[in-house]
């Protein structure tokens, strides 16, 4: 099965063009993408071996009220619930008024009533088929879309993702998925950045969406140097208490030296999801002067994920050259805020991630052609295109 859809023409303002977005063209546009991108890099387009890495929901084409969620569908049925009782209330106290009126009244409320009790039951016919899900949540016009939290109210659709090169600002990795977060994508966007810009030695810039330990080791495995900046999650630090970037860690002689001028010395290793995380506290606590300002339990005790050397060297990178930062923001601002011009209100016209992928992939190949059209005008990129 296919569905059709049209894109905006990105040669021919004001023009759009019809295309079908099912799997077999879905590959070879994917594959047209790919090879744009090889062109580019025969171009010389991609000197400064960095990208930006960011992701952006898009809309799906399924409206919000279509979508459910446990507590979304809590909610409605609760509204449903006290509604009901609403409108139970005013049939007792229409029996009391002149018989015409009361009729009239009993009539029109109970009408409200069947369409509630209707409402309620395809609601809770929905809530069967929505606990079998393994995200507990359905969406009944896309299937594969997803709630999603934004900066305003949220949206229900994809998460785009992209690796974009610092210099000519050309998106030369993409991915859509339909999980709200970015947390798992590092590794994945930099390697797919580097094998598509055929570069050794790339960088990658990230916001803190991106923070996480196991990606970026992956990253330092595979060769890749990261620049992201690590999100302030200390709950100590938001109780007022020292946070863990209060203590200073000194590799040669495994130990941390507190903000009472303590070390803190290595005792024990435990595992929790899967990683190894080292434990340092030290004996001075009970008697130490600033304990109220450090922690409320007996010893302060900090943990150490023995990969922990990795993340410790993205952010003093990141000290460094505070820069990379700057260069980030401007990197992606400049895709996603023109596809989304392009793209209008709506975003998607497919649905379905297969097809929304397809559907991305146009667009990217759109973008990118015109950003090299931009650079180096048509005539030359129709004649490389040719040679
Ligand atoms: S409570 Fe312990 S870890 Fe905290 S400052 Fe005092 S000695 Fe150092």
């Amino acid at each position: 099965m296919s569905v059709r859809g049209s894109v905006f023409d990105a040669n021919y303002p004001g023009r759009w063009v019809s295309f079908k977005c099912n799997s077999t063209y879905g590959e070879a546009i994917r594959a047209v993408c790919r090879e744009f991108i090889v062109l580019c890099r025969r171009l010389n387009l991609f000197t400064e071996a960095l990208v930006a890495i960011d992701g952006s929901k898009f809309k799906a084409v399924n409206n919000r009220d279509r979508n459910f969620t446990r507590a979304k569908m809590q909610r409605r049925l609760e509204q449903i619930e006290a509604s009901l009782n609403r409108y139970f209330g005013q049939l007792d106290s229409a029996d009391r008024e002149e018989a015409a009126l009361a009729q009239l009244k009993t009539a029109r409320l109970q009408d409200k009533i069947a369409a509630l009790k209707k409402e309620m039951q395809r609601l809770k016919e929905l809530e069967v088929q929505l606990l079998k899900t393994p995200d507990q949540q359905i969406s009944l016009t896309d299937p594969d879309a997803r709630s999603m939290k934004t900066r305003g109210d949220g949206i229900v659709g994809y998460n785009v993702q992209t690796a974009v090169d610092a210099k000519h600002h050309l998106i030369v990795a993409h991915e859509v998925t339909n999980v709200g977060h970015d947390r798992d994508q590092l590794s994945n966007m930099a390697q797919q950045a580097r094998t598509a810009m055929h570069c050794k030695d790339l960088s990658v810039v990230a916001d803190r969406g991106y923070f996480n330990g196991e990606e970026i080791l992956a990253c330092d495995t595979a060769g890749i140097t990261t620049y992201l900046s690590k999100p302030q999650t200390s709950n100590n630090q938001a109780h007022g208490l020292f946070g863990k970037r209060d203590f200073h860690y000194f590799p040669e002689e495994n130990v941390y030296r507190c903000p009472a001028g303590e070390r803190l010395i290595w005792r024990m290793t435990t595992q929790e999801r899967g990683q190894n995380l080292h434990c340092y506290w030290s004996s001075a606590c009970p008697r130490c002067a600033i304990k109220s300002q450090c922690t409320p339990s007996q010893y302060r005790r900090v943990r150490r994920w023995e990969h922990e050397a990795v993340v410790d060297a993205v952010q003093a990178r990141l000290d460094r050259d505070p820069e990379k930062m700057r260069v980030r923001r401007q990197t992606v601002e400049h895709p996603f805020g023109t596809l989304k011009a392009w793209m209008g209100a709506t975003h998607f016209l497919t649905r379905t991630l297969v097809r929304v992928r397809t559907e991305m992939s146009l667009h990217v190949l759109a973008y990118n052609l015109k950003r090299v059209m931009n650079i180096l005008g048509s005539a030359p990129l129709l004649q490389a295109i040719r040679a």
